[in-house]
């Protein structure tokens, strides 16, 4: 019988909530069954990032002509760089019937909503204001203006929530993780899928 396909997962929020140290820890999981997208970049690699392991670092010019090419499922300009997911490796690896992962800020899932409606959006929340903001004055790497520009950006994309399926609070980081495997497990007994497979078995007898 042909695989049903796989679900399309994406994990976004507001910037400082945390998306990348749950996504790590998601995945560092043994019993994890999903299958991350890498993402392409125009920022440079930071220490330890690995070319095709946590993004494909390409140049503002290679990105560009990936847009051109239409090989990007969606893209975003993101405090000066340039991020996208790669179609090919997503339809794939759903046409294959697995489930894939996107961990992308919140233009791009808005993009990907339009493209793919049928995909699960679960957003990401800190468990205050104040943490979120506490969390982007803590990376200490960044001017005050530049903080100011995030925390104004973190506030507006706070009222995206509205636009996702589930919302899961990071007030831990392996809570959170255990949310979304919950909601991962329960999406796929969504009874539109499971009665689709169903139907097929009673047509075959
Ligand atoms: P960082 O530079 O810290 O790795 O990532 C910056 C932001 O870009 C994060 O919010 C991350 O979720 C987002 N991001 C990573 N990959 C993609 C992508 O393919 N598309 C979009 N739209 N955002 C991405």
């Amino acid at each position: 019988m042909k695989n049903e396909r796989g679900l399309l997962i994406v994990m976004s929020g507001p910037s400082g909530v945390g998306k990348g140290t749950v996504r790590k820890a998601l995945f560092s999981r043994p019993d994890i069954n999903l299958h991350y997208s890498v993402s392409v970049t125009t920022r440079k690699p930071r220490e330890g990032e690995v070319e095709g392991v946590d993004y494909f670092f390409r140049t503002r010019e290679q990105f560009e002509q990936m847009i051109r090419e239409n090989k990007l499922l969606e893209w975003a300009e993101y405090v000066g760089n340039y991020y996208g997911t790669p179609i090919d490796y997503v339809e794939k690896t759903l046409a294959e019937g697995k489930d894939v992962f996107l961990e992308i800020e919140v233009q791009g899932a808005m993009k990907v909503r339009r493209a793919f409606p049928e995909a699960l959006f679960i957003f990401l929340a800190p468990p205050s204001l104040k943490e979120l903001e506490k969390r982007i004055v803590g990376r200490g790497t960044e001017s005050k203006e530049l903080i100011e520009n995030r925390l104004r950006a973190a506030r507006e994309e706070l009222e995206m929530m509205d636009e996702y399926d589930y919302v899961v609070e990071n007030d831990e980081v392996e809570l959170a993780c255990d949310r979304i495997k919950a909601i991962v497990i329960a999406e796929h007994c969504r009874r539109e899928r499971v009665a689709k497979r169903y139907k097929r078995m009673l047509e075959v007898e």
